[in-house]
């Protein structure tokens, strides 16, 4: 809870005005240690809420009546314009009950309104390295009574060339009491240079547990009624989306089968890997997608781990995944070296819990997607509580593994299902809905 911290309770009354109830893990870790004027340096991602993470103890220390403002206390510096505009609008959403001003400097915006912006000092000035160097330049930048410095991205300043610029107005910054660092990944020697150079004593902090979630990946979810409904979706997925390699999750090898099965017989060129499949099989199947000559992988998820394959843009859950680390490691495997990916999971009643979950866990809200083409009748919970699970849901649907199959059993609607042979498994239908395809194995379903 936010009031375990020691915070304002001007503070506190923003915080719940925002509906935070929950600190999130890097902000259960640093903000106790920022509210002692330690130095940190924070390992963790945008959408970690480590924004809030430095900004509360930030505001805590400003906080105070009202008064004329002699000179700027804060200053936080980030590596785009949007970083930065979005970190003004968290202190201010923040700051609303205060008397505490923020300003923001960035390039693309007008200098002359910038430095009147300066002359009527603000409390925290935010901005990105290289318009800051600009103001200092001409005379309009007082930092020499900053008392906290935030490097916010530091890693991301560095791979844009910012080095020197941050350098030079840490080093304004001479009389600061309090450095915090955070950056996305661990950085490298340059980074290592720089917190050796800044930072005094500083508390490591390392909550990069979803660090490998790459944030040119669009996530979708598309809600299905069964597992037939979602076979139909991934047809349409394949054939009207744009990607260049596609991968489609699935939690058994029965399931992979059958989906490859059904690729197959309609002259897709795919692949399948399972715990069933050998070394070789699996260097073929790497080697045929790599080349090109295959496009679709249909993969369990401990036949795809170490997969490393360019250009795989689209990742399909035909499964939801078990856990939210299985969930980071498929998705990981998309949109890799800057390239933009699609991560599209499909949910039945019985996956929505799971859904909601991982969401949860990764601090997102995937994208809701309709196709309308393939719509079906199950559109989500009629009513969610505040954690994003379902009203009323008991709790073994959440357990996606035998569930899951049951409800597919059950679930089916009552005119495709008719004619069905009674088995836990749904009916292969070709994409035209004529002859039902051939099961490649009678295996029961096994988990990886
Ligand atoms: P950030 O990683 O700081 O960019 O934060 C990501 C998003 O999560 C922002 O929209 C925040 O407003 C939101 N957020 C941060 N902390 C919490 C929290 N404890 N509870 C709910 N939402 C939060």
């Amino acid at each position: 809870m936010f009031s375990e911290f020691a915070l304002h309770e001007r503070l506190l009354k923003a915080v719940a005005e925002l509906k935070f109830v929950e600190p999130t893990p890097v902000q259960a870790a640093a903000i106790p240690l920022a509210l002692q004027g330690r130095d940190l340096r924070v390992t963790a991602q945008t959408g970690s809420g480590k924004t809030a993470a430095f900004v509360l103890p930030i505001l805590n220390r400003l906080i105070g009546p009202a008064k004329i403002r002699v000179s700027i206390k804060t200053l936080i510096l980030l590596p785009t314009r949007e970083l930065a505009q979005q970190t003004l609008k968290e202190v201010e959403r923040f700051s609303q009950f205060t008397f505490i001003k923020s300003g923001l400097i960035t390039g693309g915006e007008d200098f002359k309104v910038q430095a009147a912006m300066l002359r009527k000092v603000p409390d925290i000035l935010i901005g990105t390295p290289g318009r800051m160097i600009e103001h200092l330049n001409a005379g309009n930048l007082d930092l020499k009574e900053v008392e906290v410095l935030v490097l916010d991205e530091a890693d991301r300043m560095l791979d844009m060339g910012f080095a020197e610029d941050v350098q030079r107005l840490v080093d304004e910054c001479a009389s600061r009491q309090q450095t915090m660092l955070f950056s996305a990944t661990t950085g490298g020697s340059g980074l290592r240079e720089m917190v050796a150079k800044v930072l005094n004593n500083p508390e490591h902090l390392q909550l990069n547990a979803v660090s490998q979630l790459n944030a040119t990946t669009r996530q979708q979810i598309i809600t299905a009624d069964h597992n037939q409904h979602k076979e139909q979706i991934v047809n349409w997925l394949l054939a009207n989306e744009t990607y260049e390699k596609a991968i489609i999750f699935t939690n058994t090898r029965v399931m992979a089968d059958r989906i490859y099965g059904r690729l197959v017989a309609q002259e897709y060129k795919a692949f399948v890997l399972h715990g069933e499949k050998d070394q070789k099989d699996r260097k073929l199947a790497i080697d045929r997608l790599k080349q090109g000559s295959v496009k679709i992988l249909v993969a369990t998820d401990v036949a795809a781990r170490g997969l490393d394959v360019e250009g795989l843009d689209l990742v399909i859950n035909f499964d939801m995944p078990r856990s939210g680390d299985e969930y980071v490691h498929r998705i990981g495997r998309t949109g890799r070296a800057g390239n933009d990916g699609l991560a599209i999971s499909l949910i039945c009643h019985g996956d929505w819990n799971l859904m909601s979950s991982i969401e949860r866990y990764l601090k997102q809200s995937f994208e809701r997607r309709t196709i309308k083409e393939v719509k079906g009748t199950y559109g989500g919970p009629k009513k969610v509580k505040a954690s994003g699970k379902a009203v009323g849901a008991k709790k073994k649907k959440v357990d996606a593994k035998g569930d899951k199959k049951k409800s597919a059993a059950k679930t089916p609607t009552k005119r495709k299902t008719a004619n069905r042979p009674k088995t836990d498994a749904p009916a292969l239908v070709s994409k035209d809905g004529m002859a039902p395809l051939k099961r490649r194995k009678p295996a029961a379903p096994a988990a990886e």
